[in-house]
């Protein structure tokens, strides 16, 4: 399961996604069901499933991805405002079982979400 899911395959460019960012540590796409009119996912190349499975050895990797969402979120017009998630799990409403950051923006963001 976690060597075909379906991130992996858009890393590998086996499957087709709306790239936003590339480096040599991670890729950023755009939703393919978007829940704002910015939607981005902000994935690490390297294979983690979930948040629960980082290390400290992923702690570079953690802030390199914080700072790819910066980049972007001023780079596609969030200067107002944007927000960061990361589902976690089952109960998290995790679905694809590669870690992902999900960057959303455009419109008001309400708390707490659903
Ligand atoms: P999760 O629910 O795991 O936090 O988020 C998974 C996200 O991946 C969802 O927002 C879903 O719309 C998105 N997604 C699932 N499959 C694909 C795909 O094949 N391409 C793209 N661009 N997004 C996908």
């Amino acid at each position: 399961m976690l060597a075909d899911n379906i991130f992996l395959k858009i890393i590998d460019k086996k499957i087709p996604a709306k790239l936003a960012h590339e480096d040599e540590h991670c890729l950023a796409f755009h939703d393919i069901n978007p829940q704002a009119p910015v939607h981005v996912l902000i994935i690490p190349k390297k294979v983690i499933p979930t948040h629960a499975d980082l290390t400290d050895t992923d702690q570079a990797l953690v802030g390199h991805l914080h700072l790819v969402a910066r980049k972007l979120a001023a780079e596609l017009g969030l200067g107002d405002g944007y927000r960061l998630v990361i589902n976690c799990g089952d109960r998290g409403g995790q679905t694809v079982p590669h870690l992902h950051m999900h960057l959303l923006g455009g419109r008001d963001l309400h708390w707490p979400p659903g």
